[in-house]
C-alpha cells in the first residue's frame, strides 16, 4: 500500500509542530497529503513575552494564524474546530475543553473517513505531560476513527524512548519507532518560528535563548490500532519511517 493521506488530531496550535513537525514534513516530502485537525485555537494560552495581543480574547485569532503559518511551513493543510481552550488556572492547572464526547468523536471520525485517511496521528493516552485536553483528543480520535474508518491505522506521538530524556514522553506507551528528524529540521524550526505567542514558553522550559535551540530532534510513535500484540508494526507508515532512518527503541 502506498500512503496517500494522513490526518493529525491535536488539541492546540503548536502541538503539531512540537510533537510531530519533523514526521509531518517527512510525510509531505514523500508525497503524502497531511491534514491537521486542531480542536481549539489555544485561546486560553499565554499572551507571549512581550505580549502579542493586549487582551486574552484576541489570542485565539492570533494563534489560528500562527497555526496556519506553521502548517504552511510543514506543507500540511488545516481544519480548526470551534472548541474553546479554557484559560490556564491558578498554579498552572490545565483543563480540557468543553465538548460532548460523542459529538467530538464523530467529528474526528467523519474527517478521517472523508479524507480516506490511511493513518491518523494523535496525542498519547497520557496527554504527554498529562494535559487533559490532549487526553480528550486522544480518546475521541481513537473512538471516532475506529468507529467510522476502521481500516485507518492509528498511531500516537511522543511514545516513550527510554534512552532519551524528554518530559513529553507518554511513559506508559513505549515507542514502536523513533526517528532522528534533523533532515527535516529546517521545516520544523520554520514552523516553530510561526508560533510567536509561544516562543517565551518554548525557551523558558529549557532556559534557552533561541527558538532553534528548543528543537526536539527525536520524534517517536506507537501504533495503537490495529493492536500489534507485542510485535513491531509492519505497515506502510512503519515502512516509510524505517526507510527514513527510524529505529525500534
Ligand atoms: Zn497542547
Amino acid at each position: 500500500m502506498m500512503l496517500k493521506s494522513v490526518v493529525c488530531y491535536f488539541a492546540h496550535p503548536d502541538d503539531e509542530t512540537v510533537l510531530a513537525g519533523g514526521i509531518i514534513n517527512l510525510l509531505v516530502k514523500q508525497g503524502v497529503h497531511v491534514h491537521l485537525v486542531c480542536a481549539t485555537r489555544g485561546e486560553g494560552g499565554e499572551l507571549g513575552e512581550p505580549p502579542v495581543v493586549a487582551r486574552q480574547e484576541l489570542l485565539g485569532a492570533v494563534r489560528e494564524r500562527e497555526l496556519r503559518c506553521a502548517a504552511n511551513a510543514l506543507g500540511a493543510s488545516v481544519t480548526v474546530l470551534d472548541y474553546v481552550d479554557p484559560v490556564v488556572g491558578p498554579d498552572e492547572v490545565l483543563y480540557p475543553f468543553d465538548a460532548d464526547f460523542d459529538t467530538l468523536a464523530k467529528q474526528f471520525g467523519d474527517i478521517a473517513r472523508r479524507r480516506a485517511a490511511d493513518v491518523i496521528l494523535t496525542h498519547g493516552a497520557d496527554g504527554e505531560y498529562g494535559h487533559p485536553a490532549h487526553q480528550l483528543v486522544h480518546r475521541a480520535a481513537l473512538h471516532g476513527v475506529r468507529a467510522q474508518s476502521p481500516k485507518t491505522l492509528i498511531y500516537t506521538v511522543a511514545a516513550l524512548v527510554p534512552t532519551i530524556e524528554d518530559k513529553l514522553w507518554n511513559t506508559n506507551e513505549p515507542a514502536h519507532l523513533a526517528l532522528d528528524i534533523r533532515p527535516w529540521a529546517e521545516a520544523k524550526i520554520a514552523a516553530m518560528e510561526c508560533h510567536v505567542s509561544q516562543h517565551a514558553l518554548f525557551k523558558r522550559r529549557k532556559r534557552l535563548k533561541t527558538v532553534r535551540e528548543a528543537l526536539r530532534t527525536t520524534e517517536s510513535v506507537r501504533r495503537q490500532w490495529p493492536e500489534t500484540h507485542g510485535e513491531q508494526p509492519d505497515d506502510a507508515f512503519a515502512t516509510l519511517l524505517r526507510d527514513a532512518g527510524a529505529w525500534s527503541p
